[in-house]
């Protein structure tokens, strides 16, 4: 986006939320070390009722949102998914499953399709049941997993898959996108984890260093290579972790620019991570999504460019990033309105480069790592 390009961030000029993620559920059978979702996950025992839901996807789609994901936890888990994904398509929304592939069998898969969903997304942890045990908490999801993708392709999907890479599988990228390309992949998203929630709970043992990260790109770059030779259509994107950039992403699009998150239990965010920063977010049980969006305090708190702090207030590029991340400024420094520190300008940047010298020393093993699970959970829950 160019510096006279209007920003939908911008005050006066909030657009439509354009992204609807719908949390259905913290449940999951899975235990991940890197979960974006909340630390006190265990403290939300409340879901939202399939009629709310069918309302929350009502209002969004009238407010003007085209593309929908479903996700959690493990959005299998809801027994209505079909009926939500149902009604998702009939008013007209682009639905996108996220799924473990837990949960899913054929006849899911049918019901699923039958229902009108457009795309389903599998996350795989590694290329070997070892290390996705160890890194998911679970000695069978691996082997599910793999028939669960097969199946997915077999039923005429796109087969997408989410590999998070971090210290300790990103050094068998090798095998991790041989696997893919058996699986008949059609796209595979080597995703290096973001230091958010559970993830930044463990981000020592669990942010590759420089070293292990360019081997990695070099090992995409030739499988690129191969792939093309061979004229297998399998589409690779690498997604390089923030720490390891001089400027940071223009997150979400920006605060309450383009997307909003609905959380389990009727939560509204700006983003899947925000229920971390320390402000409460308004709830669909209590107020229209519509006032929500557009007169919330806490969706208008970092809207346009006035909250910024120097150096983004007089930088020539915060139109183009939006000061970057909430969530990681906050995480970093312990103010949400600070310059994300992995901007090289931000006086915080050192927090982020001693990560990364952290990073080529670091000796946490998989099985030091703390698993996202409701015991570890309860540690963090408030009351
Ligand atoms: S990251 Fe893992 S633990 Fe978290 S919701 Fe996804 S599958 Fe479950
Ligand atoms: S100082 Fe702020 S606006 Fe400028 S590049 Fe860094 S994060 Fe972006």
């Amino acid at each position: 986006m160019s510096s006279t390009t209007p920003n939908p961030a911008l005050p006066g000029a909030t657009g439509a939320p354009l992204w609807l993620l719908a949390e259905l559920t913290y449940r999951c059978p899975l235990q991940c070390a890197y979960c974006s979702n909340p630390l006190e996950f265990a403290a939300v025992k409340e879901e939202l009722s399939t009629t709310e839901w069918i309302e929350v996807l009502a209002q969004a789609r009238a407010m003007g949102a085209v593309q929908m994901g479903f996700s959690g936890g493990e959005p299998l888990l809801r027994q209505d998914l079909e009926a939500l994904v149902a009604e998702a398509h009939r008013l007209g929304f682009y639905t996108n499953l996220i799924t473990s592939g837990l949960g899913l069998d054929e006849a899911r898969i049918e019901a699923l399709r039958t229902a009108g969903l457009d795309h389903i997304q599998i996350s795989l942890q590694a290329s070997d049941a070892d290390v996705a045990a160890a890194i998911a908490g679970s000695r069978k999801a691996h082997a599910k997993k793999l028939a669960m993708a097969r199946a997915v392709k077999a039923a005429g999907y796109p087969m997408v898959l989410n590999v998070v890479l971090h210290r300790h599988n990103i050094d068998r990228l090798d095998a991790i996108i041989a696997l893919c390309d058996e699986l008949g992949a059609d796209a595979v998203e080597l995703a290096n984890c973001q230091m958010y929630g559970w993830a930044h709970l463990n981000r020592e043992g669990l942010l590759p260093s420089r070293a292990q990260l360019e081997a990695a790109e070099a090992t995409t770059a030739r499988w690129r290579e191969q792939l093309t030779e061979r004229g297998r259509n399998m589409r690779l994107l690498f997604v390089v972790p923030d720490y390891y950039n001089e400027r940071p992403k223009a997150c979400m699009g920006g605060w309450g620019a383009i997307f909003m998150t609905v959380a389990p239990d009727g939560a509204v965010l700006p983003c899947h991570s925000a229920r971390m920063l320390p402000m409460s977010f308004p709830n669909v049980r209590e107020q229209p999504l519509r006032e929500i969006w557009y007169d919330s305090e806490p969706f208008n708190r970092y809207r346009g460019d006035a909250w910024m702090q120097e150096p983004c207030r007089s930088c020539d590029e915060r139109h183009q990033d939006v000061g970057g991340c909430r969530c990681q400024a906050y995480l970093l420094t312990g103010d949400a309105a600070a310059t994300d520190p992995v901007c090289s300008l931000s006086p915080d940047h050192h927090l982020v480069e001693a990560a990364r010298r952290e990073a080529d020393t670091a000796t946490v093993e998989m099985v030091d790592l703390t698993l996202r699970n409701v015991h570890e959970s309860r540690v963090f829950c408030r009351d």
